[in-house]
């Protein structure tokens, strides 16, 4: 089992340099790629002739083959990685699964990602050490902020810079046995715009996704963005004015922000539900059906939704739990818990309840048994009874 370790490393003058030629190489080597990958598609469109379709190995191949002098000077790994990212690209995007894969596109200079990864790098003291670059004279390893969380083999390390620095992520092959829990224990977290539902021994419980200080952070990031936006008209070509650079920086830094308020609350929460579950039942969400309020900077907030998912999955591996996915199109939210009707037509309720019959957002009401419950907590019911 694999599991990551997100660590700040503190990189001198040198090794700052080396790695910011690391990011552009990889960069680089991405764009080669994915104009070599178009050319083998158009080639073999042309030609109708399937067996000249582009793949990983092909492309690494033409890649390698055709590699310039100054290349041989950096790292093979760097390329080979960037080939098999973009290899995986195509795939999520052409994967049925995932709608919301977009194209692979060409990385710019100004827009792309500072990112490398490479799989020969180990920890060594407290230390990272990657391969020393050719022709560099004295090369040290970088120190890390904290020692590895967890024991075992480096599988891949990626290094990212971020508004405040350096990070890597080091992905650790961990051997731990995994014990399956067999208990009954059921609850359904049921996700809004704002806020998870779901059931523990003391009743309905319900956890705030939407708290001031985020709410806050995207007006920011609305309003920084906005800047930016204003400012390229304004002065398209002069893009390193320090204004400029100076509200990038500062929508860097909210951004990071976020994705750091959102981590630590999905965290939180998802230990404390693989603790006291053996099963748990969530809606497979389509990240884009969240429907909500426009002034929301809506696709990182929906992005929370996209993290919750990807955590729940993992973290159940790990402890054992059997995590339920729900159908989309189980009707959690029209159905009665109480005797199984299915609200239809009319009877049905909305973002803003039920017009026919005057109920509110807040209220279900059975025509048919006549039980009334919250709206939020009879969802949480029929995602427990869905996984019981
Ligand atoms: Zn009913």
């Amino acid at each position: 089992m694999i599991k990551t370790h997100k660590i700040k490393i503190y990189p001198n003058a040198t090794m700052r340099k080396v790695l910011n030629s690391l990011f552009d190489y990889r960069r680089y080597c991405y764009n080669q790629a994915l104009e070599t990958w178009n050319a083998m598609y158009d080639e073999s469109t042309i030609l109708a002739d399937k067996s000249r379709r582009p793949n990983e190995r092909k492309v690494r191949d033409e890649l390698v083959e055709n590699k310039q002098d100054w290349q041989y000077l950096q790292s093979a790994r760097v390329l080979q990685l960037a080939v098999r990212d973009l290899a995986k690209g195509w795939k999520n995007y052409f994967n049925p699964k995932m709608p919301n894969h977009a194209k692979p596109r060409f990385k710019s200079k100004k827009w792309s990602k500072h990112v490398f990864k490479t799989d020969r790098a180990k920890v060594i003291d407290g230390r990272l050490r990657l391969d020393k670059p050719h022709g560099s004279g004295v090369w040290y390893d970088i120190r890390l902020a904290e020692i590895p969380r967890w024991q075992g083999a480096i599988k891949l390390v990626t290094v990212i810079e971020e508004a405040d620095g350096y990070y890597a992520c080091l992905a650790i092959e961990v051997t731990d046995t995994v014990v399956e829990k067999h208990g009954d224990r059921v609850t359904g977290v049921d996700a809004n715009v704002a806020r998870f539902d779901y059931k523990d021994a003391n009743g309905y419980q319900r956890i705030n996704t939407l708290p001031q200080r985020l709410l806050k952070l995207y007006q920011h990031i609305t309003a920084y963005q906005r800047q930016l936006a204003r400012k390229r008209v304004t002065n398209p070509t002069n893009f390193r004015s320090n204004n400029y650079r100076a509200t990038r920086t500062k929508l860097k830094r909210d951004y990071q922000k976020v994705s750091r308020i959102q981590e630590d609350l999905l965290k939180k929460f998802t230990i404390k539900l693989v603790a006291e579950w053996d099963v748990i039942a969530i809606e497979d969400l389509d990240n884009l059906h969240m429907r909500m309020n426009k002034r929301l900077a809506k696709n990182l907030h929906r992005s929370m939704f996209g993290k919750f998912k990807q955590m729940m999955v993992y973290k159940c591996a790990w402890r054992g739990v059997r995590l339920v996915l729900v159908d989309p199109f189980y009707p959690s939210t029209q159905r009665c818990s109480q005797c199984g009707y299915i609200k239809t037509g009319d009877d049905k309720i909305g973002l803003n309840g039920n017009h026919l019959y005057h109920t509110g957002h807040d209220d279900y009401v059975c025509y048919q048994c006549g039980a009334v419950m919250r709206r939020d907590e009879n969802a949480v019911e029929n995602l427990i009874q869905y996984a019981s």
